[in-house]
C-alpha cells in the first residue's frame, strides 16, 4: 500500500487541487512506480488554457513527459525490477493483445489504430507522486529503463525527443551530410537541431519570428554549421541564400503550429526536399483545412519531392530517443532548462505558464524537492 499524492486539473483554465490517494500493492504483470520528473509539453499548455477535445473526463491527470523509479512489481513482471529508473512515452498501444498495430504480433503503428490513446490525455497523467502501470502498459507500452548515471531531467524528454526523431527519420538520407531548416524555435525544433547535429548535417537553418527564443537557441545549441534567421518578410529569398551552394534545403521540418508555417515550408520546396509537416495546426473550432497546389508529375516525380509527417511516437522513436539520450548523443540537453525552468510539485501552475512564455524551451518539474 502507497499514499499517491495526485494534482487535479479541475477544468481548462482552472486550478490543481491535491488529493491523497491509496494505492493497493500491484496486482499480476503491473508496476507501480514513482514520479521523479515530468517535464512540460507545449500540449500541457494548450490543455490548461482551453482543454483537449480527447480529454474527456474533467477534473483530469495531465502531464505525459515523465521519468519514473519503479518501486514495486507484481507477480510475473521479468523485464523490470525494484530500483529500475524509466522514461515512458506518451501514445500507448490500445490493450488489445491481438490488435493488428498495437498487439503482440502488430505492426507497432499505434498511432494508426483506432483505439488509439495517450497518457494525460485519455489515460491518466503523471501529475500524481505514484502511479500503477497496468499489465498490458507493462508488457507492450513505450517504457525504456536508463542506467542510474544518466540525468534525470533528460529521461523526461525521452519523449519529446521520440517524436521529434519520427519525422526525422520516417526518410531516409535526408538529415545527413544534408541542409536542414527547422521552421521555428521551440523545443522541438531545438531537440531537432541538436539530432542534425548528432547525425552531422552540412547546415542547419533555424527560422523564427520571435529575436529573444532564436538569440537563445543559437547561443546554447549553435555551432558554425547553424544559421539563424529571422522570419521577416524576405524569409524565403534568405533561407535560399543560406543553402548556398545548394538551390534549396533537402529537409524542411515545420514546428510551428500554425497555417503561417505551412505556407512558408511549402515556399522553401525545392529539388529533393522532403517537408515533415511536423507541427498540426488546432483552433478552438477543430483542425482547419489548409490547402496546397502540388504538380504530382513536376513536383513529386521530377523534383522527387516528399510531403511527410509524423505526430506522436511508437517503439521506432522512443528507440531511437532512449539510446541517444543513454550515448549521450546530445550533450547539450541539459541547456534546454535553465534555472528558472525547474519547479517543485506543488507549482504545476507556474511550472506551466513558464513553459508559455516567449522565452522558456523546457520546464521541468522535479517531483524529489
Ligand atoms: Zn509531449
Ligand atoms: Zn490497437
Amino acid at each position: 500500500m502507497v499514499k499517491s499524492k495526485v494534482y487535479y486539473l479541475d477544468k481548462p483554465n482552472g486550478q490543481f487541487t491535491v488529493k491523497e490517494e491509496v494505492l493497493a500493492d500491484p496486482k499480476k504483470g503491473e508496476v507501480l512506480v514513482k514520479i521523479r520528473r515530468t517535464s512540460i509539453c507545449q500540449s500541457d499548455v494548450v490543455i490548461y488554457k482551453k482543454g483537449l477535445p480527447r480529454i474527456k473526463e474533467w477534473p483530469a491527470i495531465i502531464l505525459h513527459e515523465v521519468c519514473c523509479e519503479v518501486i514495486k512489481i507484481g507477480a510475473g513482471v521479468e523485464k523490470f525490477s525494484v530500483g529500475d529508473i524509466i522514461g515512458i512515452g506518451c501514445d500507448l498501444p490500445c490493450g488489445d493483445m491481438d490488435c493488428i498495430y498495437c498487439g503482440r504480433k502488430g505492426t507497432g503503428d499505434w498511432t494508426s489504430c483506432p483505439n488509439t490513446h495517450a497518457t494525460g490525455h485519455e489515460f491518466h497523467g503523471f501529475a500524481r507522486t505514484h502511479a500503477v502501470l497496468p499489465d498490458w502498459f507493462v508488457e507492450l507500452g513505450p517504457i525504456k529503463k536508463f542506467k542510474e548515471s544518466i540525468n534525470l531531467n533528460y529521461i523526461s524528454q525521452m519523449e519529446p525527443l521520440a517524436c521529434c526523431l519520427e519525422g526525422m527519420t520516417r526518410v531516409n538520407n535526408c538529415i545527413e551530410d544534408r541542409v536542414v531548416v527547422l521552421i521555428g524555435a521551440g523545443s522541438q525544433s531545438t531537440y531537432a537541431l541538436q539530432v542534425a547535429q548528432a547525425k552531422n548535417a552540412r547546415k542547419i537553418i533555424v527560422v523564427n519570428r520571435g529575436e529573444e527564443r532564436l538569440n537563445r537557441v543559437l547561443k546554447d545549441f549553435g555551432n558554425e554549421n547553424t544559421i539563424g534567421i529571422l522570419w521577416d518578410s524576405d524569409v524565403v529569398q534568405k533561407v535560399f541564400e543560406a543553402c548556398k551552394p545548394f538551390n534549396e534545403p533537402h529537409f524542411v521540418m515545420m514546428n510551428v503550429p500554425h497555417q503561417s508555417g505551412y505556407e512558408l515550408a511549402t515556399q522553401l520546396m525545392g529539388y529533393n526536399t522532403v517537408l515533415d509537416a511536423h507541427a498540426g495546426v488546432k483552433g478552438p473550432d477543430g483542425k482547419p483545412a489548409i490547402y496546397h497546389k502540388l504538380d504530382l508529375n513536376n513536383d513529386i516525380h521530377y523534383k522527387l519531392q516528399c510531403f511527410q509527417a509524423t505526430h506522436g511516437s511508437s517503439m521506432h522513436g522512443v528507440n531511437l530517443a532512449s539510446e541517444m539520450i543513454a550515448n549521450n548523443e546530445l550533450p547539450r540537453l541539459g541547456k534546454m532548462t535553465n534555472d528558472s525552468e525547474i519547479f517543485g510539485k506543488d507549482q504545476i501552475l507556474k511550472a506551466i505558464l513558464r513553459a508559455d512564455d516567449k522565452d522558456s524551451l523546457k520546464v521541468i518539474i522535479d517531483w524529489d524537492r
